[in-house]
């Protein structure tokens, strides 16, 4: 299997680099954003839970968001690997992560976090807002609280895959493409 984490403060490219990445490898994207957003429209208990959450730009708890990981997971059993996108956000998670892998017998390759300085991802978010209509990316304040909590709670993934050598740095300023070819290059570096 080959196992990725795609990394990265709100706004930084991943939903966009993923499509791209799923084509080109061939893996499973998972999106527990994506996830989340899909249970809020579809009223489950689950959704209505997480979106006090969602709504303030605070994390939903991490037992709700693994439950909900882990059996998006066992919905591909055949996968031939994975793009975690907007997860793990915590260093439980991210236990919790390496724990499922490793009952397969594998493990994360690589995690690659786009870096974007903070006011390109606000300008980023609020431009998204007007087409995606998701709330928490107009509203000035909870864009700065999710920021804020990336670099409080998440960040320390980076470090947590970093202690195993699995993290990189991409510089994700420049065209889609040229961010695409700066991922394609870390990950084939892990697939030689
Ligand atoms: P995203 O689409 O990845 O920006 O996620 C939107 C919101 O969903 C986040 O601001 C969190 O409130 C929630 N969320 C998504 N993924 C996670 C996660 N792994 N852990 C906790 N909350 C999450």
């Amino acid at each position: 299997m080959l196992n990725l984490i795609l990394f990265g403060p709100p706004g930084s490219g991943k939903g966009t680099q993923a499509p791209m990445l799923v084509e080109k490898y061939g893996l499973v994207h998972i999106s527990t954003g994506d996830l989340f957003r899909s249970e809020i429209g579809n009223k489950t208990s689950l959704g209505l839970e997480a979106k006090s959450y969602i709504d303030k730009g605070n994390l939903v708890p991490d037992e709700l968001t693994i439950r909900m990981l882990k059996a998006e997971m066992e919905r591909n059993p055949n996968a031939k690997g994975f793009i975690f996108d907007g997860f793990p956000r915590t260093i439980p998670q991210a236990q919790a992560l390496d724990a499922m892998l490793l009952q397969k017998g594998s493990e994360i390759a690589l995690l690659a976090a786009l870096d974007v300085p903070d006011e390109e991802l606000v300008t980023r978010l609020f431009g998204r807002s007007k087409v995606s209509g998701r709330s928490d990316d107009g509203d000035e304040q909870i864009v700065r609280n999710r920021l804020h909590v990336y670099k409080s709670e998440t960040l320390a993934v980076a470090s947590h895959y970093e202690l195993t050598g699995k993290s990189r740095f991409i510089v994700g300023v420049g065209t889609v493409d040229e961010i695409f070819e700066r991922l394609c290059r870390e990950i084939d570096a892990v697939l030689v």
